[in-house]
């Protein structure tokens, strides 16, 4: 390999100066096969799934709502879809609610649920919430805003290997408690909570719980009656669905309020027009995770974990976050210290692999991501990590080209980094 061009250099990017270097990266890898490992962000619809999809796009469907014979077939497709996606979370199809995606999931499972506490209870005072440091933003921002509106909200540690100790959910509760919100498995380190301990604690203080399952579902199984969740958020576009689609799973005695007010779609909980494309590719998506998820996962950790291995022994100061705990298969994040993770996404990219770092550009500053800062990492070694994230279309060569290529990448930057890695590693 020669030497780095120019504009990848170990300083912080911006984000136009990141979108200029994905099109000159597009110019440069156009003669290369691209090797797409961030399956967390999203992934691509898979053929069999389009195939399923796309008579709804080209009119073999109307709207669900209507009489006529199109708008039958439309209600047919939707109501098979929910029967697939009911039974690979172990719930019943009146159980599934067809949303917009996670974030629409999570935001109307929490608010559903303080809304109809708070109608319900409209002269107590507002009552106490729970949910972890560690949440996506779809959860995060939704508390803070509650918070903000007066809500009382306690947000739960994570130890070193990233999990939320169920003790610590015990001493939280109060009587005054009216929601508990954790996910199941992290979108950065993949990291698997203990929902089940966490739902019994839940359970017993009668405590309505709602588990963000958003990157679980197709990965390990989710069954909402063994966790004893309450409510269960998932999303299309991490399971090889379209974007744009996604359910919550509100069980039979949930009271929930609706947040989105219109015609009397999805039993009165969620109004308006059911995408009816990205319902039916939901369902032949749940069809395939049911059909063969586990062994999909099996090859998948075979993957992640000669991945892990070869780059472990190639590499020297980096390492897996949350290795050793129990984690969902496609997903690893690893430390490179001394390095800048958005220089390495962009050499990456320039190199045919598409990669991504937690951080997130808050206020024009990349800031470390507040998961890796949760589990107690330093803020230089958090900004030196990059998940990679597996999904159906990857293959065993794939990682070989990743393990022949990433090794040579890091040794570069370090050398032109600023300070030396030895150095920054003792500091971490
Ligand atoms: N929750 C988790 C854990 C996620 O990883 C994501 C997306 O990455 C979401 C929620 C939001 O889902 P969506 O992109 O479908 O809105």
């Amino acid at each position: 390999m020669g030497p780095l061009p120019p504009l990848v250099r170990p300083r912080r990017a911006s984000l136009s100066q990141a979108r200029d270097r994905a099109i000159i990266g597009e110019m440069a890898v156009a003669s290369m096969v691209r090797a797409y490992f961030d399956n967390n962000a999203n992934t691509p619809v898979l053929p069999e799934i389009l195939e399923d999809m796309l008579p709804a796009l080209q009119g073999a469907v109307g709207n669900a709502s209507s009489i006529h014979q199109l708008g039958q077939a439309a209600k047919a497709a939707v109501e098979q879809a929910r029967a697939a996606v009911a039974e690979l979370i172990g719930a019943s199809p009146t159980e599934v609610v067809f949303t917009s995606g996670g974030t629409e999931s999570d935001n109307l499972a929490i608010r559903g649920v303080v809304g109809e506490w708070r109608r319900r209870n409209a002269s107590a005072p507002l009552p106490h919430l729970i949910t972890s440091k560690i949440e996506h933003h779809a959860v995060l921002n939704v508390f803070e805003d509650l918070e903000r509106a007066g809500y009382p909200v306690t947000y739960l540690p994570v130890n070193d290997g990233g999990r939320v100790g169920p003790a610590e959910l015990a001493a939280a509760l109060r009587p005054d408690t009216a929601l508990i919100s954790v996910m199941m498995a992290n979108n950065e380190t993949g990291v698997v909570q203990p929902v089940e301990e966490l739902g019994a604690i839940a359970r017993a203080a009668k405590v309505a719980f709602h588990v963000d399952a958003v990157q679980a579902v197709g990965r390990t199984p989710v069954r909402v009656k063994e966790i004893g969740s309450d409510l269960l958020s998932l999303s299309g576009h991490k399971i090889h669905a379209s974007m744009g689609i996604g359910a919550l799973y509100v069980g039979r005695r949930t009271q929930l309020r609706a947040q989105q007010l219109g015609g009397h779609h999805e039993r009165d909980r969620r109004a308006g027009t059911e995408n009816v494309p990205g319902i039916m590719s939901l369902g032949a998506a749940a069809k395939l995770a049911q059909a063969n998820g586990a062994a999909e996962a099996a090859r998948l950790a075979e993957l992640r974990d000669r991945m892990e291995a070869g780059l472990v022994a190639a590499i020297p100061d980096c390492g897996v976050v949350g290795a050793g705990q129990p984690r969902v298969a496609n997903t690893s994040n690893m430390y490179f210290d001394g390095i800048e993770g958005e220089a390495l996404v962009i050499a990456l990219d320039l190199h045919g692999f598409c990669v991504s770092t937690g951080a997130a550009c808050s206020s024009g500053a990349i800031e470390p991501s507040h998961v890796l800062l949760a589990m107690g990492m330093s803020r230089r070694r958090a900004r030196s990590c990059l998940r990679f994230s597996l999904g159906r279309q990857n293959t065993a060569d794939e990682v070989e080209r990743l393990l022949q290529t990433l090794p040579g990448l890091v040794e570069r930057l370090r050398r032109l980094a600023p300070a030396d890695a030895s150095a920054l590693v003792r500091s971490a």
